[in-house]
């Protein structure tokens, strides 16, 4: 099933105790739709300034990325964020966040972007989710990617975008943040409980806690899954590396499911757990985007299969 992303699309300046890099391409949307294109159809939604290069541009085409909804605003910049991170990885800071062409932004997706039946709603302001969101009433499984700035700034609006999709995905600390309990678990299963305002729609059934070096919980009405992280000695930048997650969670689903007989069964989301911890694994092993723009589906399927030996057991 074809997939339509909304997020940001940004240049990033990133510092890691490994290097530093100026003005790469990066952005949730970006990241998401990399890493979903080796699954299905994306079709990405958003604008970029007149800053943004066609090279850039033409690293998600030559990926088969749709980006006929990219928008081109004539004399705005396109979103930028600077971040740095500590010597372990797992700290980082962010210097700098400037909107630029998102800053009131209204989308007016196409006929093609309204038809699919997956959306994503990656990281960006809450009321601009939310407005995508309305485009694609029926769409058959939406998802959704938000940070700490948005909890902070725009607590009201993401609450409501929550409520409008069936899978969340947020990082432990965001969990938390967000609904004000300190246990994982007890988080997710509230955010479960949350429906959408007017009645309508069906309220989150997916939760999914990242969890960084430490990997990612599945927490459903029925169950409950988790994975390590896949095992590296060489990370070098984890930006992106949550969207690259619900790129291979997302883009996995799509094109696995019809997305008729909701919800959908534990074991199609625990495959789909195994292909976002291998596509997040390569994300972090070079800057930004390099490593998974010259990814390969016979590197992935290599991967999924080491993680699968490491993972089972056996015994009584
Ligand atoms: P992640 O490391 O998965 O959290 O995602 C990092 C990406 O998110 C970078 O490429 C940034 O351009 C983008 N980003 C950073 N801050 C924001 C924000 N407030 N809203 C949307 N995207 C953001």
């Amino acid at each position: 099933m074809p997939i339509t992303v909304v997020g940001s699309i940004a240049y990033d300046s990133v510092k890691t105790p490994f290097g530093e890099r100026e003005r790469m391409l990066g952005g949730a949307a970006v990241h998401f739709a990399l890493a979903a294109a080796f699954f299905d159809e994306v079709r990405v939604v958003g604008p970029v300034g007149e800053d943004f290069s066609e090279e850039d541009m033409a690293a998600m085409q030559q990926r088969g990325i749709d980006v006929s909804d990219v928008e081109r605003v004539a004399g705005g910049s396109t979103f930028f964020w600077r971040g740095e991170y500590g010597w372990d990885l797992n700290t980082r800071e962010t210097l700098d966040t400037q909107l630029g062409v998102f800053e009131g932004f209204s989308p007016k997706l196409s006929q093609r972007s309204r038809e699919s039946e997956v959306l994503f709603l990656a990281n960006i302001q809450p009321e601009l989710q939310l407005d995508v969101r309305a485009q694609l009433p029926s769409v058959r499984f939406a998802a959704l990617d938000s940070m700490n700035l948005w909890i902070d700034t725009a607590r009201d609006a993401l609450v409501r975008a929550v409520a409008s999709v069936d899978c969340v995905l947020l990082n432990d600390a965001e969990l938390r943040q967000l609904t004000g309990r300190p246990n994982l678990v007890a988080a997710a299963r509230e955010l479960l409980a949350w429906e959408p305002a007017d009645g309508g729609g069906r309220g989150p059934s997916v939760i999914v806690a990242k969890q960084g070096e430490y990997g990612a919980a599945l927490v459903t009405r029925e169950g409950f899954f988790a994975l390590p992280a896949y095992p590296l000695e060489t990370v070098v930048d984890p930006t992106g590396a949550g969207d690259t997650f619900a790129g291979g969670l997302v883009g996995y689903i799509a094109a696995n499911t019809d997305g008729a007989g909701a919800p959908l069964p534990d074991e199609l989301l625990r495959a789909a757990m195994a292909h976002a911890t291998v596509l997040a694994s390569f994300n972090v092993e070079e800057f930004g985007t390099e490593r998974v723009r010259r990814l390969t589906r016979e590197e992935i399927d290599d991967r999924l299969m080491q993680l699968r030996l490491m993972t089972q057991f056996s015994g009584p």
